[in-house]
């Protein structure tokens, strides 16, 4: 992942760009070529984003020019269909436009490589909403919410654009009087809506914070990217780590959850798979009573897994 280089690019575009103001453009043109070595999906997308910045206010010639950075960056996003950052960034320039429409597209097509992108759904689901697609965007933001249903971004959707608490359709509005599908009473009428966290308030809501900081901790990752995780990221299999590194980060979570994982599982489990470790811990995870962990729940998730691969 470019997560590693994104520093590093970011500082080796800046250095291009001060070769730029002091007239040399050779060396400007160097340090380019050396980011995009580095990683050119995140060194177009850096470059995009000043381009983007640069161009501010109003009138026909900035968004002819933010047009142009967008078809560049639709480029990029063809050419490396996996990276869902550059599918993000380009949704959420097209949404800045007003192209809800190519949001749709942008988002589509990010899908079909990672239909788990909760970052990619919302935006989605946002797009539909704005193009009035309310039965496209109902659809779109049920599913968001039963993959991350504690993702912040699924919440704020959710307050904005409350669901029938009978059919689950959208409301119109956030003070809508009646469901347009089924006619239940809105919101608008003091009806209480759907809420995604009372009902999929589960266990692991009120330790994942815990669980989090302690992977995130364990395994090095800097503020910036640890604010951003939520337990869609961490169940990703780009969070695929090393032996040594699961290692790490399952002593370090049997030393935050007390000594609940035992001896035979905590080696079994160190072998890379640390998507199916949080997934395990997360259902393993009792809030009832407090710091234990129900071992058998994990021992049988563990035993399912490895009778499978
Ligand atoms: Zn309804």
């Amino acid at each position: 992942m470019s997560q590693n280089h994104e520093d590093t690019i970011i500082e080796m575009v800046n250095q291009s760009g001060q070769a730029v103001m002091v007239g040399n453009s050779v060396k400007a043109e160097e340090w380019l070529t050396r980011a995009r070595q580095l990683d050119p999906v995140t060194c177009e997308l850096e470059l995009a984003r000043r381009a983007w910045a640069n161009q501010s206010g109003a009138g026909a010639e900035v968004r002819r020019r933010r047009e142009s950075v967008v078809a560049r960056l639709g480029g990029v996003a063809v050419a490396a269909p996996d990276r869902i950052d550059a599918w993000r960034a380009l949704a959420d320039y097209l949404n800045q436009l007003g192209n809800h429409e190519g949001v749709l597209r942008a988002t589509a097509s990010g899908l079909k490589r990672d239909p788990t992108s909760i970052e990619l759904w919302v935006r989605r689901t946002r797009a539909q909403i704005a193009l009035g697609q309310l039965d496209s965007a109902a659809r779109s933001l049920r599913h968001a919410t039963k993959l991350a249903p504690t993702h912040d971004a699924v919440e704020a959707l959710i307050r904005v654009h409350p669901m029938c608490a009978n059919c689950g359709a959208l409301f119109d509005t956030a003070g809508a009087d009646t469901c347009r599908m089924c006619g239940h009473d809105g919101p608008g009428r003091g009806a209480v809506v759907r809420s995604v966290r009372a009902r999929n308030s589960s266990k692991f809501d009120v330790y994942f914070p815990r669980v989090r900081d302690v992977i995130a901790d364990s395994l090095n990752m800097p503020d910036r990217i640890k604010k951003q995780l939520t337990l869609d990221t961490l169940l990703k299999r780009h969070l695929k780590r090393t032996n040594q590194q699961c290692s790490n980060v399952l002593r370090a979570l049997s030393k935050e959850f007390g000594a609940a994982f035992d001896e035979p599982l905590f080696h079994s489990a160190v072998v890379g798979f640390l998507d199916l470790l949080i997934a395990d811990l997360i259902r393993a995870i009792n809030p009832k009573k407090d710091n234990t962990i129900d071992t058998g729940i994990r021992q049988k998730a563990l035993a399912d897994h490895v009778t499978r691969s």
